[in-house]
């Protein structure tokens, strides 16, 4: 299966390199990055501290492709909307970790993928999508006695607030318990804003150093308290998971599938 990865210069580019070149059945064809980078024209292989490869980086996503029969990007929303569009147009497969999208921009994700097989998932690690089944196992079990917050933490570069994955973990929850997560979700509280709702979720945010990612889930109750903690400590688990995903993806049809799908916990 051949490989293509956009934002090959990014800090999940290099890592994302490192695991198709150690993944059985992946070939890596393609390296894109943004016009006017500086690594246009470097080799794939140099990024990842492995050697030359023969795989040089290039801007242009469209000639590329035709040359790879999947892409992996982890970019941001509204280049992974541009990508979709010439993947759809060459009926090529997408693997996506890009995250901060819309609820819009998700339904035009869905559209793309009614042309063609795409995994989109805001956390490609096992371990996080271990959590996501946990957290839906609490919710049942614990129900509307307890209260929910999530806590995040992240490195001083991300753009997005609250992280993709803390808001899935929020989704996963209101899911269970029969809650509207837009309705529910709570990002600010600041002077007199009064006591806490029972169904609200409140969702926080660190940014500071270089933080991989970390997730906890509070499930506050009177007199007890659960966390459901995820912490991540490299790049790594990210990138195999993206290569799990390329490999499940062969043969599928079109569709918008996520790492449940993938790890088949769905
Ligand atoms: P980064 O900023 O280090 O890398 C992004 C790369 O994309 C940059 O090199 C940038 O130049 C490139 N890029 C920007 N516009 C482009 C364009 N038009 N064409 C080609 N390349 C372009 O960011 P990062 O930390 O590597 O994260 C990238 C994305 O992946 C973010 O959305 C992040 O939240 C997400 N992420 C997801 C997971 C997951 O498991 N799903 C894990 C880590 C990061």
């Amino acid at each position: 299966m051949k490989v293509a990865i956009v934002g090959a210069a990014g800090r999940m580019g290099g890592r994302l390199i490192q695991a198709v070149l150690d993944a059985q059945g992946l070939e890596l064809t393609g390296a894109i990055e943004r016009p006017g980078h500086p690594q246009i024209g470097t080799d794939a292989g140099l990024l990842a501290a492995v050697g030359e490869l023969g795989v040089p980086i290039t801007d242009n996503l469209a000639t590329t492709m035709a040359n790879a029969d999947v892409l992996i990007d982890f970019t941001f929303p509204d280049v992974t909307l541009k990508n979709l569009e010439i993947c759809a147009k060459q009926g090529k497969m997408i693997v996506s970790g890009s995250t901060g999208f819309t609820p819009e921009q998700k339904a035009q994700v869905g559209k793309f993928a009614e042309q063609i097989p795409v995994v989109l998932a805001p956390n490609m690690s096992v371990g996080v999508n271990a959590c996501f089944k946990l957290l839906k196992e609490a919710a049942k079990i614990l129900g509307d006695d307890f209260d929910v917050e999530i806590v995040e933490l992240h490195h001083n570069k991300k753009k997005d607030s609250p992280s993709g994955t803390a808001v899935r973990m929020g989704e996963v929850v209101s899911e269970t318990l029969g809650r509207d997560y837009n309705q529910v979700a709570n990002y600010h509280r600041e002077g007199m804003c009064g006591e806490r709702t029972k169904e609200e979720i409140g969702m926080q945010t660190v940014r500071g150093g270089d933080i991989v990612g970390e997730h906890t889930v509070y499930f506050i109750g009177m007199g007890e308290r659960i966390e459901i903690s995820h912490r991540a400590m490299s790049r790594d688990m990210f990138a195999r998971g993206a290569v799990r995903a390329c490999q499940w993806l062969q043969g599928k049809d079109a569709g918008l599938y996520d790492m449940q799908d993938v790890l088949g916990l769905s």
